[in-house]
Order: C-alpha cells, then structure tokens, then sequence
C-alpha cells in the first residue's frame, strides 16, 4: 500500500534529525521499561507464574492484530488496533512486565504485516512501550492498591491510565511524523486524537471489564473476547467511514474536498507570509481508452500505481489529491519549499515517464498538466482550482505537456457566459434568428468557375449586434453549445446546398468542424442522417478541420475523421502551415484538401518566405494528390502567382467577401452573365 510504503521512506531533508529522534525514543523505551520493571516487581514472583487466563489474554491479542491491512489511510495510524484493551487488562491483573510482553508481541505482529520497516517497528515497539510505562505510573499513583479489585477509585485510575497511554503515543508519533513532512506538531497531535478517540476511549472502557473477567475464570475472557471484537468492527467502520469522507478510497490521497481544507490551510500562511502557492491539475490522455480496452479494474490498478509514483520520497508539505477519474491534482507552496511552480510540473511529468507494469501489461501514460499560482493567479482555492483547469484544458488543446494559467485562456469571463447563454438561447429553438450562414465563394484558378462556397458563421447578438465568429467558436467550443451550433450550422448549409442544386448550381459547402465535433462519434452520426434528409451528395460536402482540432486528442479524432470520410465527405486541412506538425497529419489522415492560410497568402507577392511556404506547399499537394485551395487571396497579383504555380483554387475578397445566402445567389447570376 502506498501510504504504508511512504511511511517506510525518510524525509529527503534532515534524515539525521529524523533517526536520531527515533533512536533517542528507542534508547529511552529501553531505559524506561527496564526501571518500571524493576519497580513494578515484575520479577518478584516470577514471570511466567502467571495463570491460564493470562495466556489466553495474551493470545485473544495477538489474534485480534492478525488481520493484514486494516487501515489503509494516512491519518489513521495502522497501529490503532484492539490490543490495547488487552495490554491496560493485563498490566491492571498481572503486572506492568506481562502488559508490555503482550504489547510488543501485538505490535511486532501488526508491522510484520504491514510490511513496516525495521527501524520503524522498533520505532512503535519503543513509543508504545513508553505510553505504557506513563500509563503504568498514573495506575500505581492512583488506584491505591497494585491488585485489581474493580473499586471505583481503581476504575478511575484506569481511566485516566488509559488516557495517558494514547496522549504519550499520539505525541511521539505526532513529532515523527512533523520532522517528515514539515506539518505542525500541535496540529498533528491533534488529527490522531481527533481520529482515534472514539475506538480508544471504548478499549479503556472495556479494559476493567476484562480485568474482572481474568480475574474470576478463563472462560469469560473467552466469552467477553466476542463483545469485543464486535466493538471493534463497528468503530472500525465507522472510522473508515470519516476518514473517507476527505480521502479517496481507491488510492488513499486526499479527495477534493479533502485537498481543499489542505489548499486552504497554505494559502491561509501564504497570505500571511507574502509567499506564493502552486496549484497544479494533471489530467491524464487516453485513460478511457485503457478503461474501455482493459477494463476498469486495469484502470483502477493504473490509478493506484500512478499515486504510488507520485507519493514516493514527496517534498516536505507537498500534498497530492485524486480528484476521481484521471484527475490528480498537487499543492506546494514556498513555504514548504517550492521555488519553482514550473519545476513542479515537469517533475510530475517526469514521474510519468516510465511505461507502468501491470501484470504482463505495459502501459504508457501521457498527461497534461495545468498550473496556477497564488496571488497572482487567483486569491482563493475555487479561482485557482477554476484556473489551474482552465490551464491544463489549454495544455492538452496545444498537445503541450504543462501550461500555466493566462487571462486570454479563460473562456468564462462574466461577458462570455452571457454571450453563451443568449446563443443557447438563439439555438434552443430553430426558427429563432440570429444565428446565420454567409457563404464566401471558391474559385477554379485556371478558369475562373465558381466551384463551391465556404459556409461561415454570423451570429447576431441582440444587443451587440454580429460577433466575431472566431469568439464564438472558442466560447462555445468548451461547452455543449458547440454541438447544437455544429449542428445549427450542417443543418442550414446542407438545406442551402439542396437549395442551389434545386436552381441548377452544381456547387460543393465546405463546413467547419470543432474540436468539440470530432471528439464525439455521435457527430458523424448526425452528419449521416442529415445528408440523407436532404437528398444530398455526401461528395458535395467538405469539412474543414484545423490542426489545433487535431492534436487535442488525436487518436479519437483520427478516428471519428476517418469515419467521415468513409461517408463520402471531402476532409479539408484548414489553415495549413500555422500548426505544428503538418506533415504527420497528412501522412494519417484521409484528407482530400489543403487549405494554406491567408496569413501566407495575403503577402505571397512582397514576402519572399511566404511566397516560398505557399509554393512549396502546392508542390507538397501536387506530390500527395490532394487539392490545394488558397484562403485570403485579396488582389489579381495573388491570384495569378497562385494560378501559374498550379494552385487548384482560390477563396477572398478578390472574388468576393462572405455574403449572405441571397446576395450569394445574386453574385451567382452576375457572373452567369458575365460568362
Ligand atoms: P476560416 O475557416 O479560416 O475562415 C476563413 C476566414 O477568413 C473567414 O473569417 C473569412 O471571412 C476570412 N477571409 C476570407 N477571405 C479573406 C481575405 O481575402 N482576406 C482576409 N483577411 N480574410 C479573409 P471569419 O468568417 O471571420 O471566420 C473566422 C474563423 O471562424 C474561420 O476561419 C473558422 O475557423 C471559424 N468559423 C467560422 N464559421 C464557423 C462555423 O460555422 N463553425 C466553426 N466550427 N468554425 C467557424
Ligand atoms: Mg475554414
Ligand atoms: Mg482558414
């Protein structure tokens, strides 16, 4: 178990202070146990003069710590087991020496199972053996008589004998625990009292029952051995259930509400302090691929691995959370040692290098991280939560592996959600207005044919009046607006392509696709069923894809494009030469067209690089057999140098601006006439 392995490792920074603290616990524990022995005369009368009912005690104890893997948190000590009823019942009835023999036994048992380290089972040997001794001294001070009688007074000095016992051993363990990972002692101190008062307060109860149970015969300790156990089980799960509460039961980090509290409490001391705090979001590529392909159990194990990685030797104060699904997300602030929040990130991305082993299955995992930081990126957890996801979408969007928050990524700004609540609204019903098609014409080079139109968007707010299409399509693109826009937009252009073939144009639409569209198969789906209302030709259809669309996901949109083009649909590679990695994208997908630019177009004829980028691609076009149209042809110059390099066609305001569907069919006829 993670968690159990973490505990195993020191901290990166003072190991010295750290194992000298445990030794010094160690070396007193000896020193300690040994005078307490002495003077409780356990050597007196002998050790093993002891009766039936004291090996039966010793041996309900042991049973009780023979089941592995109880605990599995971070806050819950593994150690908070059932033997300390039989541990305080022993020392109350047979001395402090039998207690602490049944005490160790018990202890020794349960790091054995949870494959503790060596020093740190002499560790927990040592600072249980010390609460017991504190407890030893309150019982000899206060319950007047060494021999269990049950008297009240004795009742009462058990009581407060067991209440010592956890406060000494929460305490040791607290300060270990603060030299590993920086957190306050107090604090510590604190959250092991908070979770573990309930099941020690009922063993301190129960213990005196006991007691008087060994006293009188074997059998009832036997018997009572029952009752005990049930307690047990029930404060058990009750524990398990808090603790699950702020913990992810799959992988034992912090869940989100969890890391919440967390990010709270740095923030809190960075505020104070005048220091920054790193939030960051990894989110992996592909998961639902391994869930879907493995099934969800390899995901489970994928997921549990992935937080083994990410808690072995962590920084002082680093915190990590799964946030459920493929979501991790990690806080570090200066003050816990963070320098650099980017560092941060490539470290996560570095853990994620090596290909993970699972069984006879590797699996390489990929992700892209988000990163926003405190104060400048948000002043409280929701802002830079929001902020952080908002950087890591833009990360996978760019194919980059970690991005730090900007303003220009935030699609949500108060003036952005209305816009894409009155576009929802526009879209909610077909016949409301506002959302429209202009369609810009495409040119034959060589003899001037209109061959077809590229369909654009207009939507004409109420109040703003028409807005710039490319802020639309990045406001809607991360919303489920996207899809009822998409299909807004096939629906009116296929019905327009039906309509010019009605009045004898043999035209083909070029449409634009979204990220958003090709990451969903039902996308295609409704493309197939639209054609077919229309009676169209699915030949006559282009969709123009970007390449930013393509790197987003680009094993699930290959193949949603692939299915497209099986339709029939031309595929056309749209603002050629502004992405990164053109040329792959040609040798995978099923493109039948590439679209250069207009920024390369527009100034072919002054800018001698551009000139060069336009005609290596028309040759590149030639060589692969797919068309080339250039966008943004703006003069006859343009237009010519294109023609004589053998570009296929042309699409500007040279032949004309986007028009609306009339003005589009009265420039039609115009250029009838004209021919
Ligand atoms: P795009 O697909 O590259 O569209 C070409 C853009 O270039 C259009 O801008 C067009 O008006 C403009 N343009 C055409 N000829 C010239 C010219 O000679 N010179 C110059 N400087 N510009 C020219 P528009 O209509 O503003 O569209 C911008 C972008 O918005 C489009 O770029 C496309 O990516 C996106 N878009 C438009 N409509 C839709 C749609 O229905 N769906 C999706 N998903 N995206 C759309
Ligand atoms: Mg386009
Ligand atoms: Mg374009």
């Amino acid at each position: 178990m993670a968690t159990t392995l973490m505990r195993n490792t020191a901290p990166r920074e003072h190991p010295g202070r750290y194992y000298g603290y445990m030794s010094a616990v160690a070396v007193l524990a000896i020193a300690v146990a040994g005078f307490t022995a002495v003077r409780s005369g356990a050597f007196d009368g002998g050790l093993f003069s002891v009766p039936f009912a004291f090996w039966l005690t010793a041996g309900l104890a042991l049973v009780a710590e023979f089941r592995p893997n109880r605990w599995g948190g971070l806050w819950m000590s593994p150690i908070a087991s059932i033997y300390l009823v039989y541990a305080l019942a022993t020392m109350i009835t047979w001395g402090f020496l039998p207690a602490l023999v049944v005490q160790s036994a018990a202890v020794t048992l349960l790091c054995v199972q949870i494959r503790a380290s060596a020093w740190r089972t002499i560790f927990n040997v040592s600072q249980q053996g010390l609460a017991l001794c504190v407890a030893w001294y309150v019982w000899d001070a206060l319950s007047g008589s060494p021999t269990w009688g049950g008297t009240p007074l004795q009742i009462l000095a058990i009581f407060a004998a067991g209440t010592a016992w956890p406060l000494v051993s929460s305490a040791l363990v607290a300060y270990r625990q603060s030299l590993r990972t920086g957190e306050r002692f107090l604090y510590l101190t604190w959250q092991w009292l908070k979770s573990e008062w309930a099941l020690r307060a009922t063993q301190i109860a129960i213990a005196p029952i006991l007691a008087t149970a060994a006293m009188s015969s074997w059998w009832l300790v036997a018997a009572s051995a029952i009752p005990i156990f049930s307690v047990y089980r029930i404060l058990q799960t009750a524990a398990d259930r808090e603790r699950e509460a702020d913990h992810d039961p799959l992988t034992g980090l912090l869940n989100r509400k969890g890391f919440q509290e967390v990010v709270d409490g740095k923030l809190a001391d960075a505020a104070e302090t005048k220091t920054a705090v790193a939030l960051l979001i990894l989110d992996l590529d592909r998961f639902a691929d391994v869930n879907s392909a493995l099934g969800h159990e390899v995901g489970d194990q994928l997921l549990v691995e992935l937080a083994k990685r990410f808690t072995t030797d962590i920084p002082l104060g680093k915190k990590i959370a799964h946030l459920g699904g493929d979501e991790f997300a990690f806080v570090w602030s200066e003050l816990d040692g963070m320098t650099d929040p980017m560092e941060c990130a490539r470290e996560i991305r570095a853990r994620l290098d090596a290909p993970i082993v699972l069984g006879d299955v590797s699996l390489e995992v990929d992700g892209s991280v988000g990163i926003a930081v405190f104060p400048d990126d948000g002043p409280d957890f929701q802002t830079l939560f929001r902020h952080a996801d908002i950087a890591m979408y833009e990360s996978k969007q760019r194919a980059g592996t970690y991005t730090r928050y900007g303003a220009e990524f935030d699609h949500h700004s108060p003036e952005r959600l209305h816009l894409l609540g009155d576009l929802r609204r526009a879209l909610d019903h077909p016949d409301a207005p506002g959302v429209n098609l202009f369609y810009q014409p495409q040119v034959r080079l060589v003899d001037g044919e209109v061959i077809g139109a590229e369909a654009l968007l207009r939507y004409s707010h109420p109040e703003r009046g028409v807005v710039n299409p490319a802020e639309i399509i990045e406001t809607a693109e991360h919303s489920s607006v996207m899809r009822m826009l998409t299909e807004r937009v096939v629906d009116i252009a296929l019905r327009q392509l039906r309509t010019w073939r009605e009045a004898g144009y043999d035209l083909r639409m070029a449409v634009n696709v979204s990220v958003r569209d090709l990451q969903s198969p039902e996308f295609t789906d409704f493309l197939t069923e639209r054609i077919d209302a229309y009676g169209v030709n699915a030949k006559r259809l282009q969709l123009e894809i970007t390449e930013s669309a393509l790197m987003a996901d680009p094993r699930r949109v290959l193949q949603n494009v692939q299915r497209l083009s099986d339709l029939g649909v031309g595929i056309s590679l749209d603002d050629f030469g502004t992405g990164f990695s053109s040329m792959q994208h040609l040798r995978r997908l099923p493109v039948t067209e590439i679209k250069i630019d207009k920024s390369f177009v527009t100034t072919l004829c002054d800018d001698p690089d551009n000139a060069a980028i336009v005609s290596t691609t028309i040759d590149l076009g030639r060589a692969l057999d797919v068309e080339v149209v250039a966008e943004g042809v703006e003069d006859e110059k343009v237009r010519r140098q294109l023609e004589s390099w053998g570009c296929h066609a042309g699409q500007g305001w040279h032949f004309a601006k986007p028009m609306s569907a009339d003005a589009f069919e009265r420039w039609m006829a115009e250029q009838r006439k004209e021919d």
